[in-house]
């Protein structure tokens, strides 16, 4: 019975797959902030936690205000979400029209394609290159009916970037009736002096929408709190479409209180780095191929059933996330943690391998 009741659509959804969590086992599997949440953002959602019996600001104003001094750029420019998943959900929402083509890459991050189905977009998937996402396959994929192309950078599950000379050419080739979203979730944690500046076309006035999130970086992935930056004209109509009050009271404080905890983000990107570059040696010293990571994480090939092997190192005490919903049956995403972490972690592969 319910089977009629049920847009065809949403029959077609995939579940979605989070990375496991496990009693007693290290976590990583999630790209979560391995230090927990930024101590600021915990006191001031404690504070804003007496103000609870009243709804939120609808227009999240003050939160929108200090990502607009960070920017530099009007506050009409920003709009939040609860989580960058709300943030996909309200582009959808407002531009994807029954018909539309959505490009995607394959093997990426799940929501993207969770969205345009749910809008009864008409997904087209662009193959990766190497692992990473193919710009020049994606810009020749593009039809009179293409809507909205997803790019992630750094890329999940891969951590790897295009740089700004591969958006620039990009974007010169993208027709104007094309709206890009880069989803720039793992940013923050990117080293490389050629990460593009995607906020430089939003000022110039492409129409690009970039997402950021406070979920990984800033250690708050349980309060749920992203954003998405874009030029006024094509951020005003997501304010019709997202619900009135959809990010709460304690994540707006606790997300305006993050930004300014300079003191456990230089922590956090410090530690990242130099942890990534330890975990590379000991990678190469256990024979396994990884990729080159941008973001909080490295995707390593395995050469072997992921899933087994994934529950194997829960046994041993350390969860990570098998690809293999990615479409990467051989392959984990590992989450860079504290050096502890790490060790434990190299430890559980050394006895898995
Ligand atoms: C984790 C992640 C998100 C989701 O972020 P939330 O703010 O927690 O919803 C979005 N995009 C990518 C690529 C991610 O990995």
């Amino acid at each position: 019975m319910n089977e009629e009741l049920v847009r065809p659509a949403v029959k077609d959804i995939p579940d979605y797959v989070p990375g496991k969590s496990a009693p007693g086992a290290i976590k990583l599997s999630s790209n979560e902030n391995p230090f927990g949440p930024s101590p600021k953002a915990l006191r001031a959602i404690a504070k804003a936690g007496k103000g609870l019996q009243a709804y939120p600001d609808q227009m999240s104003i003050n939160l929108r205000q200090a990502l607009a001094s960070r920017f530099k750029l009007p506050v009409e420019s920003f709009i939040c979400g609860n989580g960058a998943d709300d943030i996909l959900q309200i582009i959808g929402e407002t531009y994807i029209k029954a018909g539309d083509e959505v490009i995607v890459s394959k093997n990426v991050f799940s929501v993207y394609e969770l969205i345009a189905r749910l809008y009864d977009g008409e997904l087209v998937f662009v193959p990766l290159r190497d692992f990473e996402l193919d710009l020049n396959a994606i810009a020749a994929a593009v039809t009179p009916k293409t809507k909205i192309i997803f790019l992630t950078n750094p890329n999940n599950p891969t951590g790897t970037i295009f740089s700004a000379s591969q958006f620039d050419a990009f974007m010169k080739i993208i027709p104007e009736s094309v709206l890009v979203v880069v989803d720039e979730a793992y940013a923050e944690f990117s080293a490389s002096k050629d990460f593009p500046k995607t906020i430089d076309y939003v000022k110039s006035g492409a129409k690009v929408l970039v997402i950021r999130t406070f979920s990984k970086y800033y250690g708050l992935a349980g309060l749920r709190a992203g954003y998405c930056i874009g030029r006024p004209e094509l951020i005003a109509p997501m304010f019709k479409t997202k619900m009135p009050f959809n990010v709460n009271r304690l994540a707006q404080a606790g997300a305006i209180a993050a930004l300014g905890d300079s003191v456990f983000l230089k922590k956090t990107y410090q530690n990242n780095l130099t942890e990534k570059t330890r975990l590379y040696r000991e990678f190469e010293s256990l024979g396994l191929e990884y990729k080159e990571s941008e973001a909080n994480f490295i995707l390593v090939n395995i050469k072997r059933p992921a899933k087994d092997f994934c529950q194997e190192l829960i046994g041993l005490g350390v969860s990570v996330r098998p690809l293999t919903s990615f479409g990467f049956p051989e392959a984990i995403r590992i989450s860079i943690g504290t050096p502890t972490q790490n060790k434990k972690l190299i430890a559980a592969l050394k006895k898995a391998l």
